[in-house]
């Protein structure tokens, strides 16, 4: 067999993410270990933050880093409005991952879940019905995969309602450093840097927000309570960056810019070939999702299970990253909601194609023909 044919035949996997290398981590470990300090916002987590700080035109001091998005999440929250009484409601999308709903459990919440809107993908401050809410209660609107949340609506809405609001931002990165004047703000975004994100630590996170008052409680949020004496002063867990992972989130924004670029191009080719094909309208790629994603929408779920046993025929993985919605999750069955037809359409109806950095034109020409066999549209 050829090295081409083995080629065709290889399995493509949803998603193939590539993050810095043994060479590229070197130096940063070697500061490690000449600092013996390994975690606990070392001298690389600092560094990390002013990064992520300078993508984002913030002040270094906006930025908390996190161990993961979901702690950042939770942080977030706790610094937010502490451990709220036991009948508070989180006002949570059901079209999101599940950690969006994990986390406000751990921060004490009873997750309420609501349908997001058809266009936006997401909760809209307008269209959150009255009573939905009541004072006390927190409402998460996500970033459903990586179309950022804007700050002003939110703002508008925390203002004329009083409730708390913490933003999932899960893998909007990209879409916050290419506007941080619409996203960036004083509501607190939490934001993912794990490995299945654009920009990643492996596992990390952070959180964002101008409100420096804010921002030093998130601090003690994700450090027992702690800031300058040990003195536990909040509800609070550990939820800190060691200095490990901030060596990676260092190595990945130094990379970052041909990381970027690498996704972009692999975004044009798809929507490039998919419109070719005849399929350009279904596509949803970057910049109108994250680069870690392209999502092609089908017309409904028959025409979704057709295309998921084509691409699968085909060697290629697919994926519903949010799976059915969250209250098709076993831990969330049980709970009581409203309907949540948007959710169920959108999780149905949203497949997800492999993405990779390096993934090669000869793979999106096999991937577009698998769907171009597979989809309804001709
Ligand atoms: C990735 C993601 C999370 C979880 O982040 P982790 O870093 O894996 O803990 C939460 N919400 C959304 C919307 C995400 O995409």
């Amino acid at each position: 067999m050829t090295g081409k044919m083995q080629a065709r035949d290889e399995r493509i996997p949803i998603l193939r993410p590539r993050l810095p290398d043994a060479d590229a981590l070197l130096g940063y470990l070697r500061r490690i270990d000449a600092a013996r300090q390994y975690t606990n916002w070392g001298p690389l987590a600092l560094e990390f933050e002013a990064r992520i700080a300078a993508m984002l035109g913030c002040d270094a001091d906006a930025v908390i880093s996190a161990g993961s998005g979901t702690a950042a999440l939770v942080g977030a929250m706790l610094a937010t409005a502490g451990r709220p009484p036991a009948a508070a409601a989180a006002i949570v999308p059901a079209f999101t991952f599940v950690a969006t709903a994990l986390a406000a459990e751990q921060a004490g919440y009873r997750p309420r879940l609501v349908d997001v809107a058809p266009a936006s993908w997401a909760l809209e401050p307008e269209r959150l019905e009255p009573g939905t809410a009541v004072p006390g209660d927190l409402v998460v609107p996500v970033a459903p995969f990586g179309r950022a949340v804007a700050q002003d609506g939110w703002s508008t809405f925390r203002r004329s309602t009083g409730h708390h609001v913490v933003i999932d931002g899960g893998a909007s990165f990209e879409a916050l450093t290419e506007n941080p004047g619409r996203f960036v703000g004083d509501i607190p975004v939490a934001l993912s840097f794990h490995t299945t994100k654009s920009f990643s630590a492996a596992e990390g996170g952070c959180v964002v927000t101008t409100d420096r008052a804010l921002a030093r409680r998130v601090r003690e949020a994700l450090n027992f309570g702690f800031f300058d004496a040990r003195n536990c002063v909040r509800a609070s867990t550990n939820g800190k960056l060691s200095e490990y992972h901030a060596a990676v989130g260092l190595a990945s924004a130094d990379a970052w810019a041909a990381t970027h670029a690498d996704l972009r191009r692999v975004a044009e080719e798809y929507a490039r070939r998919m419109r070719a094909a005849g399929h350009g309208a279904r596509m949803q790629v970057m910049p109108a999702v994250a680069g870690c994603y392209a999502l092609y929408a089908c017309v409904d779920a028959a025409e979704a299970s057709a295309l998921v046993r084509s691409l699968t025929g085909a060697a290629i993985e697919t994926r519903a990253w949010y799976g059915e919605g969250l209250h098709r999750h076993t831990w969330y069955a049980s709970r009581s909601h409203g309907p949540l037809p948007v959710t169920e359409d959108l999780a149905t109806r949203l497949v997800a194609l492999p993405v990779a950095p390096d993934l090669d034109d000869a793979a999106i020409d096999r991937i577009v023909a698998a769907v171009a066999q597979g989809a309804a549209v001709r």
